[in-house]
Order: C-alpha cells, then structure tokens, then sequence
C-alpha cells in the first residue's frame, strides 16, 4: 500500500504538469473505501496523502463510520438515506436531482452546518450510473444556489469503464467546460473530481482537482 503510494504520487505529479489548471501542484486523492475494513483505511489516513476516505453506500458508511477519519460520500444517494450522512462527511460528491439537494439542505439547516457539494455529471449518460447529463449541470447548479446550507464547490464525473483514451479525452474535457462555466459564476467552486484506477491520469490532464482510488491504492 505505502509503495503504491509512491508509484501514484508520481504518476500525478507528471500528469499534473499536463493540466489545463496552470501550476496545479495539489490533487486531492480520495480513497474509494468500498469493501476494505476500517483497520486498513486507518492505516491509509494516517499516512497524510489522502484527503478523505470515500465511501458509495450508505449502509457500509454507518457501519464503518469513525469521526476521527475524513470521509467523504461518492456514491449514488437515496433521499430518504441522507439522514444517516449529514453532518458526518466532508464532501458529497453525488448530487444529481434538486430533491436529493432539497433534502441536503433541510437536514444541514437542521444540524446548523453548510454541507460541501458536487454536482455529479454522467459523462457517457450510462442508464446504470447516476448523474446529470453535461449540458444539465449548470441549470442544478443555479438551483442549488439558492439553498443557504449548501455550499456548491464543484463538479463530480464518472465515466464509462470501457471507453478508449481517445473517448476519454473527449468526455473529460466537456466535463472540465461545463466546470470552467459554473466557475466562472460561483466564487466558491474550486473541485473537480474525475478520475479512477483506469483512467485518473487522463482526468488529471484534462483538469481533474481530486481523483477517487480504488484498486490502484489497495491492490498488490
Ligand atoms: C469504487 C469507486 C471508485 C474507485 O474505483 P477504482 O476503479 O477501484 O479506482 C471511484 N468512484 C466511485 C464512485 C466508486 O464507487
């Protein structure tokens, strides 16, 4: 884990001198905790190269869920299940419908905090996956303006698994326009997260601020 560390810091860093984001030095990376136990995450945070550790189901966050990590939420998230969220994660990055904002906001008003947010774009608009589609995104994020407990910080996108470097490309860099639009707008949007084990140095070079890890992390 700690050599895979090294590898992907690296890897970054070239990448990053690719960046359409000039003199970018600083990319977050968010550990996708999925399946591996807390023991292990902890072991990983304390190493001070993770942001957070980033959880995609509600059920296994309850579960795993220690205050003394920083974790953030990237799955897809049911309405009804951000009461079980609130208050204890960083980041949601899975914002995809204004009732699920509606609700982020009743709940953080309720608990007397601002929770951050992301807008999650469906880059390839895969039926499975969760998200807006691109040209969507700017109309949710003039809606979630207006709530006074949410702070919207940026854009989330997933892509498809099986798409080519080419396709990639392409999908990661309308994903990084529509970000620049909502930017240019909102002072307070500084995070763009894009990409995973199979294609986070194609997102870094096309603008990604955070990457969220999985495998490449854990995996020998
Ligand atoms: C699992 C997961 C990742 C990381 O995937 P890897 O391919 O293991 O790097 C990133 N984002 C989300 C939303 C995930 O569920």
């Amino acid at each position: 884990m700690d050599n895979n560390l090294e590898i992907i810091s690296a890897k970054i860093a070239a990448a990053a001198e690719k960046s359409p984001n000039k003199g970018i030095t600083d990319i977050q990376v968010v550990a996708a905790s999925k399946n591996r136990d807390i023991a292990t995450l902890k072991k990983l945070f304390a190493t001070s190269r993770i942001s957070a550790l980033g959880e995609n189901k509600v059920q296994e966050f309850v579960a795993k869920y220690d205050p003394d990590v920083v974790w953030d939420f990237i799955g897809q998230l049911q309405t009804n299940k951000v009461k079980y969220i609130i208050g204890k994660v960083r980041l949601i990055h899975s914002v995809d419908r204004e009732g699920l904002a509606a609700e982020i906001n009743r709940l953080a008003a309720k608990a007397g905090i601002v929770q951050d947010i992301l807008v999650q774009i469906n880059s390839g608009g895969e039926q499975s996956k969760g998200g807006v589609l691109a040209e969507d995104a700017e109309a949710l994020a003039d809606v979630i303006q207006n709530y006074a407990n949410i702070r919207l910080r940026g854009i989330m996108a997933v892509a498809p698994i099986d798409a080519s470097p080419q396709k990639l490309t392409e999908l990661f860099t309308n994903v990084y326009e529509v970000y620049q639009k909502i930017k240019s707008k909102y002072p307070t949007i500084d995070t763009l997260s894009m990409g995973m084990s199979n294609d986070y140095k194609i997102a870094i070079e096309c603008g990604a601020t955070l990457v969220r890890l999985g495998r490449v992390l854990f995996d020998t």
